[in-house]
């Protein structure tokens, strides 16, 4: 027997496939048959304990030679872009080696980080690796920021954006929309131009581990999200303002990895 599509599914099925079309640039074959990129937590370690994390701390990692075999196998299957998050990626002693194995098979790379750990030596390295992208959260001035991320992680970031700056790095302001930071977006969006930042990435909070908690009393209303809309259209021609795709709203078949949802860092 058929299964009866629903409302949602249809909707679903629309926006995959204007992913497709317009992301993945496939044009109107829309005949996606295998998986493309894969976002991999690499770790669930982190050196920060952000009030709405989705990330926990798991044990038993995978050693370097398992992540080996792992990217052997998104090769073969076809995988160019992979997305490494965590956890905080950068506290794995071999990340960079991972990073370079994904290199040497031609695998395109980001990386989603707090920003924290990022060293001018650390930012060196990255651009040697020729990392895509370092999407480096910041949810708000200061105040906001470390309400959520913890106290002297403000600065920390900041600093963490201009090392990679000066390596001419990709560096993408990610900003998690939270009712009690969203004041600060305006300002968030001139910080970005200010430093010579071009593009922003905007992530839903995940209700997802701590966030679950939280997503009730911090998730925007209709009329918050049309005034965020509002703001990201007045910016939209001096930066590129690249809205994630709701994860639950790709077809599993799109993602890779631990198979849980995922929002950190
Ligand atoms: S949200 Fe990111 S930076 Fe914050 S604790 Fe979780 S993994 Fe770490």
């Amino acid at each position: 027997m058929n299964a009866i599509k629903t409302r949602q599914d249809s909707d679903k099925t629309v926006i995959y496939n204007k992913l497709k079309k317009e992301v993945l640039f496939l044009g109107d074959d829309t005949s996606l048959e295998k998986p493309v990129f894969a976002i991999w937590e690499i770790t669930s370690k982190c050196n920060l304990n952000c009030v709405h994390c989705s990330s926990s701390d798991l044990e038993g990692e995978m050693t370097k030679e398992e992540c080996f075999k792992v990217i052997d196998k998104l090769d073969d299957s076809g995988i160019f872009w992979v997305q490494l998050s965590g956890g905080e990626p950068l506290l794995r002693n071999d990340i960079f080696e991972i990073l370079s194995y994904l290199r040497k098979k031609g695998i395109d790379t980001e990386i989603y980080t707090n920003g924290t750990l990022i060293t001018k030596e650390i930012a060196k390295k990255l651009k040697i690796l020729d990392v895509d992208n370092i999407n480096i959260s910041l949810d708000g001035l200061k105040q906001s920021h470390e309400r959520i991320r913890g106290r002297e992680t403000y600065e920390k970031t900041v600093e963490g954006i201009k090392n990679c700056l000066d390596e001419n790095l990709d560096a993408v302001l990610t900003i998690t929309l939270m009712k009690s930071c969203i004041g600060d977006l305006e300002k968030l969006l001139e910080f970005a131009i200010q430093k010579g930042m071009d593009k922003v990435k905007i992530i839903d909070l995940m209700p997802v581990g701590k966030g679950d908690a939280l997503y009730k009393k911090e998730m925007l209303n209709k009329n918050e999200m049309k005034n965020v809309v509002k703001i990201l259209k007045k910016y939209s021609d001096r930066l590129l303002i690249i809205p994630e795709v709701p994860y639950p709203l790709l077809p599993t078949s799109l993602i890779m990895g631990t198979g849980r949802i995922s929002g950190s860092c």
